[in-house]
C-alpha cells in the first residue's frame, strides 16, 4: 500500500537585499533589508503544486545581527524590486578561524571598513546557518585563515 502525503508546507524563498536603509530594532543599525517570502504550497508527496499568493508573508531580515521583522505583503511587493547596489550597500560574511574547528562569525562593512563581531568561538554549520537566515548564501562566506 502506498501512502499518499498531501497538504500544505512553507517554502522560504530570498528575494535579496531591497528597499532603503532601514534602522534595525534590534541592533541599531542602517542597512537595507534582505526580504525573504514565506510562501505556501500544496504538496502531493512534498512535490510542490499549487501556490496561494494570498498567503504570502514577507519578512525582513537585518543584514548585520539577523534580527527578523513582519512587513506587509503590499510594501514587500513594492520594494521587491528596488535592488541596492554595491555602492550603496556591500557586506561581506567572514568565518575568522581561531582554531581546527573553531571561527568568530564576522559581518564586515566593506564600504566603512567595520567589523562587527557576531558569534566568536562557532563551527562553520552555525556560520553557515547564521548566514541563511540573514538571507545570505553559504557559499559566499570568505574564510580568513
Ligand atoms: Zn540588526
Amino acid at each position: 500500500m502506498a501512502v499518499i502525503l498531501f497538504g500544505t508546507t512553507t517554502k522560504h524563498k530570498i528575494i535579496g537585499v531591497r528597499g532603503d536603509k532601514v534602522e534595525c530594532f534590534h541592533c541599531h543599525r542602517k542597512y537595507a533589508p534582505s526580504l525573504i517570502l514565506e510562501a505556501e504550497y500544496f504538496h502531493i508527496d512534498y512535490i510542490p503544486l499549487h501556490h496561494y499568493p494570498d498567503r504570502d508573508v514577507y519578512n525582513t531580515v537585518c543584514p548585520v545581527c539577523g534580527f527578523k521583522d513582519f512587513i506587509a505583503t503590499y510594501k514587500a511587493r513594492e520594494i521587491s524590486n528596488l535592488t541596492v547596489s554595491k555602492e550603496i550597500q556591500d557586506l561581506s560574511y567572514l568565518a575568522v578561524q581561531k582554531d581546527k574547528n573553531k571561527y568568530d562569525f564576522v559581518v564586515m562593512d566593506n564600504l566603512t571598513k567595520e567589523q562587527t563581531l557576531i558569534a566568536p568561538n562557532v563551527k562553520m554549520s552555525e556560520i553557515k546557518s547564521s548566514v541563511r537566515i540573514r538571507g545570505g548564501k553559504p557559499k559566499e562566506i570568505i574564510k580568513v585563515v
